[in-house]
């Protein structure tokens, strides 16, 4: 095998040096190889890092993603903020599929001892109010109410969290409370 190459090598030029010889012969003797395709030249190894982990870390720490599902459930029961944010954005992603109006999810956050009476209040505005008290200033801060598939965010000022606690982020749509809530505090 490592003779080949050089065969090949004295062969083109030998064909160079031949001018007006329209028809070159293989070198003779040995095995006449059936392609004439040079051997795939190994792929130069300078595949560049991916990711050298210098990505420009924006505020991703004063923001956290949560997920309501189908289910009725969310997929954290706490959410920690970071005292040095000034302001905090929790995303919401519905994963489920069923709409609005037969399971919407939102992101309320009140004092702990709010929740009941936010959520019940809630029932009473209705859907079209995303199931809360318009003007309720008991609500700290909260999110539009979404159905499967859609994402919403809400970003309040970490201060609101700093005295008068425990709070909790809860969903209001009629029922969920009491499944979908969890802690949140600075940390
Ligand atoms: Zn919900």
């Amino acid at each position: 095998m490592t003779a080949r190459p050089t065969l090949l090598a004295s062969g083109f030029l030998l064909v160079l040096a031949g001018c007006g010889d329209p028809a070159p012969t293989p070198p003779a003797g040995g095995p006449v190889p059936e392609s004439t395709s040079t051997p795939a030249a190994p792929a130069a190894a300078v595949e560049p890092a991916a990711n050298g982990g210098t990505e420009p870390s924006t505020d991703t720490a004063c923001a956290v993603e949560i997920e309501g599902n189908d289910l009725m459930q969310f997929n954290r029961d706490a959410i920690a903020v970071p005292a040095t944010c000034e302001r905090f954005t929790i995303t919401l992603r519905h994963t489920g599929q069923m709409p609005v109006a037969t399971m919407g999810h939102n992101v309320v956050i009140t004092r702990e001892s709010d929740m009941p009476a936010v959520a019940a209040d809630g029932v009473g505005a209705g859907l079209d109010a995303g199931y809360l008290k318009p003007g309720d200033d008991r609500i700290l801060a909260h999110s539009d109410l979404v159905g499967g598939g859609a994402i919403t965010s809400v970003t309040f000022p970490s201060a609101k969290l700093k005295e008068g606690g425990p709070y909790v982020f809860f969903c209001s749509f009629p029922g969920h409370a009491p499944m979908m809530n969890g802690r949140i505090a600075l940390e």
